[in-house]
This record gives structure tokens, sequence and C-alpha cells, in this order.
């Protein structure tokens, strides 16, 4: 067969992972890959004048799962205020489906408008084991982005009982098991031990070294397992964890006694404004953005996202059911909780930050330090912990707030002042970052974290996922409608319209373990699970898995 070949001409390059800032150069595609050059001929799509990016890629999101559904579900009327009908993609396409939008879009609508954003990549943070089923026929719906799933294990029955069993091989062999049977890419924690103590009756844990429902296990030791498991595994990604304390008043401590925890040890930490907070249980909450964010400058090992906040709606979707819990009751919204079965909870309750409201501005300010006070872009990442602090179409909106000072401080005369006091941002953070950091911290920081080789580069053999943007003096208008996105070789966006919608591939790992764990395993799945353990396992997953780091 003939290549399927284009040449991008004459843009201004961001390609930090290869070391191109905004040269003016080409960009060649062959095949759905980037190649070093092309014959003279080969088709071109004329980039003078144009921002040149790799596709976004998003590392902590949450658009396909069964709480997904569940958040769907409890918002009927953001569906009635936001229809979204079907794009007019070209002729030779599958037929487009229309669907709804609000804080959490439908399946095609969320594939659809990430790939109006120039994002190409996307991962689902939380899915709970017996629900990966559900996540992977979601994103078989989710067009125009390539995407996998992150696995709770925080609060897993098994997992505990034999971390409590001092069986930690084992514990490492269950975990690579679950990657394997759920198509996973990489294990995730939400508040080790705490949904798990909130199932069996107590509020909550509240500090490392607490008892997790009356069992001789810690927080302490579930990070400590979890984390030494994925390193231990090679997985491309390290593991990813939500601290324990989130939203309350002083729990930058508990972050920081993490981080210490896995000490020298690789670990992602993620929306990380949520667990940034000074003050006392009680009362009140103050900035603890410096500190937290000197620890990372100063750890190679660590990584994080920064979970921004933006103003206006947002749905709260978490496997940290406690959470949700104390949310329903101190805002009086609506409440959902799924308990699944000895895996994990996830509660949901919609919500709006308003920047008149303090609590809302203090997360808003807090979110915008970590970013202007990261000395390694390529560790600090950008998330709205979507759709918890926002929804991914605020992305350019936070773009412009990290490259504007002026829109910035702006906005900041506009927030409530009540505990902005000590705020690094409200005595003035000049910092303005620039195309090639947008580009680090929006694709190719990503896609290095995940261990993705092929993503967030322009590099040859790199996937032909690219961005084009027009440049534009207003960077929240650049960065939302993007001139073209190339998905696999193919322009997908073309003047800014969605023309193309084909299915994302699947990224997921398959990790070895040693089968001396399956009769243990199988006699706890006969005694306990309402699924067969034959049955378990996801069959038939699509795509291909992603080599050990
Ligand atoms: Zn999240």
């Amino acid at each position: 067969m003939k290549p399927v070949r284009l040449r991008l001409v004459g843009g201004a390059v961001h390609d930090p992972a290869n070391g191109v800032d905004g040269e003016i150069r080409d960009v060649c595609i062959e095949d759905g890959r980037i190649v070093a050059s092309l014959p003279d001929g080969a088709p071109t799509l004329d980039a003078r004048g144009m921002v040149v990016m790799p596709g976004g890629v998003d590392i902590h999101s949450h658009f396909a799962s069964s709480s997904c559904n569940h958040a769907r579900r409890l918002i009927p009327d953001e569906h009635a205020a936001d229809p979204a009908p079907a794009p007019a993609l070209a002729e030779d396409e599958l037929p487009a489906r229309s669907g709804t939008g609000g804080t959490v879009p439908s399946t095609f609508t969320t594939g659809y408008r990430y790939a109006g954003l120039g994002y190409t990549t996307a991962f689902d943070a939380a899915v709970a084991p017996l629900t990966a089923r559900h996540s992977h026929s979601e994103l078989d719906d989710t067009p125009c982005v390539d995407g996998g799933i992150y696995v709770l294990m925080g609060n897993d029955e098994y997992l505990l009982r034999q971390i409590e069993a001092g069986e930690q091989d084992r514990a490492r062999d269950y975990a690579a098991w679950l990657l394997r049977s759920t198509g996973g890419y990489a294990i995730k924690i939400v508040n080790p031990g705490g949904v798990e103590a909130w199932k069996s009756g107590q509020r909550n844990v509240t500090g490392l070294d607490d008892a997790i429902g009356g069992r001789k296990v810690t927080p302490r030791a579930v990070l400590e397992t979890l984390a030494g498991a994925a390193n231990a595994l090679q997985l491309p990604h390290p593991v990813h964890i939500h601290c324990n304390n989130l939203g309350i008043p002083g729990n930058a401590g508990t972050t920081l006694g993490s981080m210490q925890a896995l000490s020298g040890r690789r670990a992602h930490f993620t929306h990380l404004q949520f667990h940034c907070y000074g003050g006392q249980p009680g009362q009140g909450w103050t900035s603890a953005a410096a500190q937290v964010i000197e620890y990372v400058n100063s750890h190679a090992e660590v990584s994080t996202d920064v979970g921004q906040v933006m103003f206006g709606p947002a749905m709260t979707i978490t496997a940290d059911a406690p959470v949700e819990y104390l949310l329903h009751k101190s805002s009086g919204r609506r409440w959902t909780n799924i308990d699944i079965e000895l895996e994990t909870g996830c509660g949901i309750v919609p919500l709006a930050y308003k920047d008149k409201a303090a609590v809302a501005s203090l997360q808003w300010a807090i979110g915008l330090e970590l970013f202007l006070l990261s000395a390694d872009p390529w560790r600090v990442v950008l998330s709205t912990d979507h759709p918890n602090g926002g929804s991914f179409l605020s992305y350019p909106a936070l773009i412009q707030l990290l490259m504007d000072r002026a829109v910035r401080d702006e906005r900041l005369m506009q927030v409530n002042p009540k505990l902005l006091a000590g705020s690094a941002l409200a005595d003035g953070l000049a910092r303005e970052y620039t195309l090639n950091e947008i580009a680090i911290i929006t694709r190719a920081g990503p896609a290095r974290l995940l261990g993705l080789g092929r993503k967030g580069h322009l590099g040859p053999g790199a996937d032909a996922d690219v961005t084009i943007y027009n440049r534009e003096a207003d960077i929240a208008k650049m960065f939302s409608t993007p001139r073209y996105v190339i998905k696999d070789g193919r322009v997908i966006v073309e003047e800014g319209q969605l023309r193309r919608a084909p299915a994302g591939r699947r990224l997921r790992v398959a990790p070895e373990y040693d089968d001396a764990l399956l009769p243990d395993l199988r006699r706890h799945f006969d005694a306990y699970s309402s699924v067969s353990f034959a049955n378990y396992p996801v069959q038939d997953l699509p795509g291909e898995t992603v080599p050990a780091g």
C-alpha cells in the first residue's frame, strides 16, 4: 500500500522533549508516525505563522467509568442545559453521535470535546477493578483519544489482608494480577485505608499510622506496599496517590508525611492542590502550598499534577467516599455513594466554585501557587482533576492565568481575599509561563511521567498526534480553538471543526506475577466475591500493552 504522508510546513514547533523551542521547521508524518523527512512532493499542510505542539496528554481525569455514569445520572438538569448535537464529520466517516455536555459529558461528546481542545491521550484516574469492564466499554465509545485506566487498590480487602499478614510478595503479585485482569495502566491509591475505615463505621483515618478498621494495617503500610509494587514491577507510571485527609485544614502535614514515607522511591502525588492546606481542623484553612512545593522541588523522585480549581460548575467524583459524605453534609447538594464490594467506595456530589466564596478562592490561589513556585515543569503538570476542580474545557483559561500575569492579577482582585493572607499569590508572583513550559505541563511532561515513549513529542517514531494553534494575543482563545488537530497522522480537526473521529487506542500494562498467588486468591473469591474467579478478569481486552519502564 502507498504510505500515507503529510508534511506540516513552516510552523513554530514547540517540542520540549527534543529540545525544540519555537524553531520554524517542518514536521513530517508517514503512516501515523513522525518521521525525520519525506520525499519532495508529499502532501503538505501550511502551518506558517502557527504554533505546533504534540497532542495534549491528560494524566488525571474522570471521564470513562461507572462513577462517571452515576454522576451523569445525578445531573439531568445539566444535560438539558448543554445539548451536544452530532458534529458534521466528513462524508467517509462513521455516523457522528449526538450527546450531552455539562461537567460530565456523554462518552462520544467527551471524545469530540477533548479532540476539539487538541488533546489526544487521556487516562481515567479511578476505576474499581470490579467495574473495569464498564470503563473499557466507555473508552470504546470515547473517540479521538488514546486512553487507559488507573486501578484502585488502596482500600482493597485482599490486599489489606496480605499486608496484615506480612505477605509483601503476594501483595505485589496481586497488584500485578489486578492490573492484568482489569487491563489497567497504573496503580491508584485513594485515601489509603480511609474508605475501608469509613465503611466499617469509623469516620475516616486521620494519620499515616492509624489502624485501618481495627486491623494491624496502617495507611503508611498501604503506601509503602503499593509504591514498592509499582517500582518492583517496573510499571511505566509509578504509584498514583491521592493522599489521606483531602480537603481538611492542616492536611499539608499528611501530604509531606506521605512523601517522606516514600522518600527515594518514585511516586506521583495527584491533585496536589487539594492536599496543601495549613491551619487546624475546625479553625479554618490557610495556604501551605509553598512548603509542599518546596519539598517537591527538591525531591526528583516526586511528581505531581496540580488539580487546579477553576471558578464555575464542577462535579466531585472520587473513590474517597468519606470526603463526599462530608461535602454533601456541608454543601447540602445531591449526593450518591456507591459501595464497590470489598474493593473501594465511590462518592459523588455536584459543586460550584464561586469567586465570592473564601474557601474556593483559597483553593484557586493554592493551585496557582503550586504552578508558579514549581521549579521543574516536567514534574508538576497540569490538571483540574476533571471534573472535580472544573471541566477540562477550562484548561485554556488556566493556561492563560499561567501565561499572562495581567489577566491573573485582575482575576485576583475579584476573588474573596478572606483566607489569602500569607499566600504567595496574594504577595505577588511575577512568573509567566512560556509556550514551551505550557507544552511541557500539558503534553511532554505527562507523557514522560506516564512512561509513554511515543507520546508528548514530535521526534521520529512518535505517534503523529499533533495540535496546531493560531498565534493569538488572547491565550485562552488560542488554546480553546486549535486550527488543526492530527491524530495518528490523520487531520481530525480542520479549520477549527471536528471532521473525523477515529477510535482511540487502549493503553494498558501486563506485568508478570508468580502463579503461586492463584490458589489462595481463588479461595478468597470463592468465599467472599459476588463474581466468580474465572469470570473476574476482563476478556478480549483491546489495544496494546506498554512495556515495563
Ligand atoms: Zn481524581
